[in-house]
């Protein structure tokens, strides 16, 4: 007959129970004192239960820094400060529903980068004071990566890698938003691979693909600074939005960017420009009046362009900002 286990201890089997639950979970008192950690906790951080056990460094086991944890905000009554502490985090007006948060953390001890959701629940005393607070993880980590690559191809061109469309109209309206609120330059930069049709009819529509990368990998390699996008507006075009620049500096990163297509020295017999590919651009630099709309940003580059086109190709025509 099955019996019950011989437990003389009601506060001896909770702490059993929680250093053997499988969700990795710490507890600290009412001082902020770590008094358990239990084995999957020791699994997942790497820092045994000795280490932190009756101490306060139970940070050591997330971060490479002091800092506060989820258990440590909710004993301090301190949910204002979540904002600067993690990645995501949920403060309910009434903290004894617990804290939830999402963080990054770089795991010292396990030397590993984990992404991991945290629950921090109180513990009340019959007479209602607060005598501990629970913190559960869960790891996220591989969910997290797969969420950021999914972003990450949404954001980008399939063929080439560089920024898609979608970015670059996103991008252009921040960043023209922003030049309108401190009065400050905008340059846009359109450019036009020349003869591609050509091209793609002499070597194939998969040599055209290849070069296409090359052409995108070339000029992302000029566009520096972070604020810069470099994007493929579509087919054989690309653009590239440099918020805060003056227009000699928009002028020569126009320059590296014709030079640098140049330099790949790509084959193109069928041009009538030049021996190999090269790149017509566009471009205007200027800072915009409260009307200016990204339409009228990209019809200036684009005007710009066509006269590029129309002198010759393989040049930088800078539209007149004052028309
Ligand atoms: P121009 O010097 O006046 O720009 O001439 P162009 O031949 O480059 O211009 P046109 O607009 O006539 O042709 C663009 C070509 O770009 C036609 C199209 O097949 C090619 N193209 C557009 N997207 C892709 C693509 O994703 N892959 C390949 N291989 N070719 C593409
Ligand atoms: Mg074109
Ligand atoms: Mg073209």
């Amino acid at each position: 007959m099955a019996t019950l286990p011989d437990i003389q201890d009601d506060h001896l089997f909770a702490v059993r129970l929680m250093e053997h639950l499988v969700v990795p979970t710490f507890v600290l008192n009412s001082n902020g004192d770590v008094i358990i950690w239990n084995k999957a906790c020791e699994r997942l951080t790497g820092v045994s239960a000795e280490e932190v056990l009756h101490t306060k460094n139970h940070w050591c086991a997330f971060y490479d820094k002091p800092r506060a944890c989820l258990a440590d905000i909710l004993v301090h009554g301190r949910a204002d400060e979540m904002e600067g502490l993690y990645t995501s985090y949920s403060a309910p007006g009434d903290s004894h529903q617990g804290l939830r948060a999402e963080n990054w953390c770089v795991m010292p001890k396990a030397a590993k980068r984990l992404y991991l959701a945290i629950n921090s629940g109180p513990i009340y005393n019959d007479t209602g004071e607060l005598i501990a607070v629970v913190e559960t993880l869960r790891d996220m980590t591989e969910q997290k990566q797969a969420e950021n690559a999914l972003q990450s191809l949404a954001h980008k061109d399939g063929l080439t890698g560089i920024a898609n469309r979608r970015s670059f109209d996103m991008a252009l309206e921040a960043d023209l938003l922003h030049a309108k609120r401190e009065r400050a330059p905008l340059a846009l930069l359109l450019g036009d691979i020349d003869h591609f049709k050509l091209y793609n009819d002499l070597y194939g529509h998969q040599k055209g693909d290849r070069c296409l990368k090359l052409v995108a990998k070339a000029i992302a390699a000029e566009v520096k600074r972070p604020s810069d996008l470099a994007a493929r507006y579509g087919g054989e075009e690309f653009a590239v939005i440099l918020p805060g620049i003056d227009a000699a500096g928009a002028l020569r990163v126009a320059e590296s960017i014709r030079t640098a297509v140049f330099a790949l020295n790509e084959r193109h017999k069928g041009s009538e420009t030049s021996d190999r590919v090269t790149l017509s651009i566009g471009l205007v630099c200027l800072v915009p009046d409260d009307v200016m709309s990204e339409a009228d940003l990209i019809e200036r580059a684009d005007k710009a362009l066509y006269t590029a086109k129309e002198s010759g190709r393989n040049q930088v025509v800078v539209a007149d900002a004052t028309a």
